[in-house]
């Protein structure tokens, strides 16, 4: 930073997404700044475990690598899973997927939330100037008026974008990455419309232990009320994300302990046996959305704060790791060639590759769920068959195999 308080890029939000674009930029030798409102909790090595928590793909991971953020400060705590069963509660059928059919040890890895966040944040040492507790409440984009012409290699001094926090203070860099998840309300300030459908379901999380071992399987089973999946955890124990009507989920959270692991020990097929004991429980409310531009001036929307998808095929993390990906590469090229980081044309760049690559996956995961939500039951028996044919047909087979270690 130098005396103006001024960065080549300041990152506001500290999540999976924007602490790892913030580690990414440094280490390529930017000068940036992290803007997080809550000081990050990450647990001791012995923590009771986080009750959300990511699978991760390899395609993930090795851009986490990649980043430096990767492998994570606790890797005992990271669950593997070298198998994966999805099953229909309506048809029968089920498609296995296995790490061995690729030669690859994993189909991916299941991390928790708070620890992904860990990773990225122990990496900065004094590499990224973290500005934490800290809000940001008003943006000026540093827009060129109209009529300015976008020249490559212009760099107009005046121009640049400010970040104004609830102190008062007020910080101005090239380009100001919005990484403030879903609700994002510097991209309400910035005027950016962002759309899309609520599911009206909500995803029932908690840890829970079963009878028989998880054996290293993500276990998806698509029930009436919408998917349940059971990820394997290193202790043992299995993470349960359960999408559910939103009236249903209320219902489920309300239940007792008992009475919570019956329903869900009938709504796993009793798959891994009974459940004999559960963690607290939580929900999040699922909802698509797309933002309607990625850029506003010099700023610039990544991850959850541009796109929203259903967490049925586990890709949330992994489309913001491409954007951090996508934009570290437009910078670096731009810095090269010696032009404006922040000027339109290259952040357009950016813009124009992610904002078509999400879309097309935000659509192909609505179409997932729309052909197994509740309400079409009439395509159960398509769906039986569609995973018993992709179970025995080489090519389809290989394509969900591709699809589960996120290199579609
Ligand atoms: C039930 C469920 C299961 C999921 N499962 C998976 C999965 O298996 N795999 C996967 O890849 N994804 C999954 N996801 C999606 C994944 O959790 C998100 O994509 C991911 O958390 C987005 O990260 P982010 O950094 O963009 O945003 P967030 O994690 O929302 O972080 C935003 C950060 O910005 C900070 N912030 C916000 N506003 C301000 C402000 N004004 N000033 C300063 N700081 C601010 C917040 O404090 C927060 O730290 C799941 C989601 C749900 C709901």
């Amino acid at each position: 930073m130098n005396r103006r308080g001024e960065h080549d890029v300041i990152v506001v939000g500290g999540g999976p997404v924007g602490a790892t674009l913030a580690l990414a930029l440094a280490r390529d030798g930017f000068d940036v700044a992290l803007v997080e409102a809550r000081e990050p909790s990450f647990g001791a090595r012995d923590a009771a475990l986080d009750p959300r928590v990511v699978a991760l793909a390899p395609d993930a991971t090795a851009l986490l690598r990649e980043f430096g953020a990767w492998p994570l400060p606790f890797p005992e705590r990271v669950g593997t899973y070298r198998h994966m069963c999805v099953w229909d509660a309506a048809a029968p059928g089920e498609l296995h997927v296995d790490a061995a059919e690729r030669g690859e040890a994993a189909l991916g890895w299941i991390v928790e939330n708070r620890h992904l966040q860990h990773g990225a944040w122990s990496a900065f040492a004094d590499r990224v100037t973290v500005v934490c507790p800290a809000e940001a409440v008003a943006v000026e984009s540093g827009a060129a008026p109209a009529g300015a012409t976008d020249v490559a290699g212009a760099d107009p001094v005046a121009s640049r974008a400010v970040l104004e926090l609830a102190d008062g203070r007020r910080l101005r860099a090239r380009v100001l990455a919005v990484a403030e998840g879903a609700d994002s309300p510097l991209r309400t300030r910035l005027g950016i419309g962002f759309t899309g459908r609520d599911y009206a379901q909500r995803a029932v999380v908690a840890h829970v232990a079963t009878e028989r071992p998880h054996q290293d399987t993500a276990w998806q089973r698509f029930v009436p009320g919408g998917p349940l999946a059971l990820l394997p955890l290193a202790d043992g124990r299995s993470s349960v994300v359960w999408s559910l009507p939103s009236a249903e989920a209320e219902r489920v959270l309300a239940l007792d302990d008992a009475a919570f692991r019956a329903e869900l020990g009938a709504a796993s097929d009793f798959r891994l046996g009974p459940i004999v004991a559960s963690s607290p429980r939580a929900a999040f409310p699922l909802r698509l959305r797309e933002a309607s531009r990625y850029v506003e001036g010099r700023c610039v929307l990544v991850g959850d704060a541009a796109h929203v998808v259903h967490p049925l095929a586990g890709q949330g993390v992994n489309l913001g790791l491409r954007d951090v990906a996508c934009l570290r590469r437009v910078l670096a090229e731009a810095r090269r060639r010696g032009a404006d980081i922040g000027a339109a044309h290259i952040l357009r760049r950016y813009a124009r590759e992610r904002r078509s690559e999400n879309a097309l996956a935000a659509h192909a995961f609505d179409l997932i769920e729309r052909t197994f939500s509740p309400g079409s039951l009439p395509l159960a028996a398509l769906r039986g068959a569609a995973l018993t044919a992709a179970g025995r047909f080489g090519p389809l087979r290989r394509l969900l195999v591709d699809a589960a270690a996120g290199r579609l």
